[in-house]
């Protein structure tokens, strides 16, 4: 069994509690020791990182991630009708950016095409690729259960309701092993415009949405930037719920009464590009500008009320590569109020629990799965510092250097 030791290293646990100084000792995929000195027979012929006072984190979680839609720092893919084949290789090459960039596990915002995630989660979690811990998704259904890809957001009015059409697209990406269903529960007006608040589901066709995630054991993750959309989610029991950005006091009420059960995921970092790196000037149907007013003011309400709200910025398009994922954390920080210890708790101790894993991972903790980032400096006094690959000196994942000190 490999046994590392990481020495002089000042641990932040995920908990939120201030950093301190010990020794955690790693062998084979778990966390075996946390202690001011690791006992001298469990040392013996470990491999000892020295962190010269660096910090030692959970790995870091993405609960919005999106590996299929082309782009990563590395490699811009902005085109959307790639080959199959290549789209199944940008996904892989996201995989790897990720890990490179700290994000040791993943919870997928959807996909453009479902068979790459499901093919990607295994080929990491066997190690024959690298990669985060993933959770796959299916495409994005939205109204009326169109392609993949093929945003229309009619919304309600003017068509049947179909529950039938919507359990048979839980039921059939369930049977191609995704972890999670995505359903476009409101539109997007920076997709199409002026789309957000309007509703994109029938309240029975969530039901049957629900009735068949239950029946195939997947999760479902709602996208809901209107206020109806919001309350259909939190009803209808989804785990899940991205953005929130025009919840109001009925949404928020609701929200709160199932905070034990489901996660928030505001997506600050796509609003951030959005608002100044789409390299154009946003029409006001976008709705750039109002979506980053509302969300500024949701959030600290959310979290006032107890909701674990998670990080995770659609990262993957071309204005917003997958790498920059750890700019979340600052924006929780700058637009939400959060300290760096709240922003990165979110990250570390509440990701595991949206991975569905928070029993083993997401602390520093004895028994807990080896995902360990190494950071050269102190994230709790400049969170920003995360943004810096070079200063993530090792990347660890299930107990497997996927980065080593030089
Ligand atoms: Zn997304």
């Amino acid at each position: 069994m490999t046994r590392t030791l990481f020495t002089d290293v000042q641990v932040f646990d995920g908990s939120g509690r201030d950093p301190f100084p010990a020794q955690v000792l790693v062998e084979g995929d778990r966390i075996t020791a946390v202690a001011a000195r690791v006992a001298r027979d469990l040392r013996s012929e470990a491999r000892v990182i020295d962190g010269h006072g660096g910090t030692l984190l959970p790995g870091l979680v993405d609960a919005h991630a999106h590996l299929g839609f082309g782009s990563t720092v590395e490699h811009r893919s902005p085109r959307r009708d790639e080959p199959d084949e290549e789209k199944t290789l940008l996904v892989a090459h996201a995989g790897r950016v990720l890990l490179d960039h700290g994000i040791t596990s993943a919870y997928s915002g959807g996909n453009r095409l479902p068979r790459t995630e499901t093919a990607a989660r295994k080929a990491f979690a066997e190690g024959w690729m690298p990669g985060p811990r993933l959770k796959a998704a299916s495409w994005e259904g939205s109204a009326g259960m169109v392609e993949p890809g093929v945003y229309d957001f009619p919304g309600v009015d003017g068509r049947a309701s179909d529950p039938g059409s919507v359990s048979r697209f839980v039921t059939d990406m369930a049977e191609l092993g995704v972890d999670i269903v995505k359903l476009s529960l409101s539109g997007e007006s920076a997709v199409v415009q002026g789309t957000s608040r309007i509703v994109q589901f029938t309240d029975e066709e969530v039901a049957a949405a629900a009735a068949a995630a239950e029946k195939h054991g997947v999760w479902l993750t709602a996208h809901a930037h209107a206020a109806e959309s919001v309350k259909m989610a939190v009803r209808h029991g989804i785990r899940a719920v991205y953005h929130c950005t025009f919840a109001d006091e009925e949404a928020l009420d609701l929200l709160e009464a199932a905070r034990d059960r489901l996660f928030v995921a505001p997506t600050p970092g796509i609003i951030h590009a959005n608002l100044h790196e789409a390299g154009s000037e946003p029409e006001p149907g976008m709705e750039v500008e109002a979506t980053a007013k509302a969300v500024r003011e949701v959030v600290p309400e959310l979290v006032r009320r107890g909701i674990r709200v998670v990080p995770g910025g659609d990262y993957g398009f071309a204005w917003n590569p997958i790498g920059r994922n750890l700019r979340d954390l600052a924006l929780f920080v700058d637009w939400f109020g959060f300290t760096p210890a709240e922003a990165l708790r979110a990250a570390t101790q509440y990701g595991g629990q949206v991975m569905g894993m928070g029993d083993q991972l997401g602390l520093i903790r004895e028994g807990f799965l080896a995902d360990l980032v190494l950071v050269d400096g102190d994230p709790l006094e400049e969170i920003g510092v995360l943004q810096d690959r070079e200063r993530l000196t090792v990347v660890m994942k299930d107990g497997k250097l996927h980065k080593a000190p030089a």
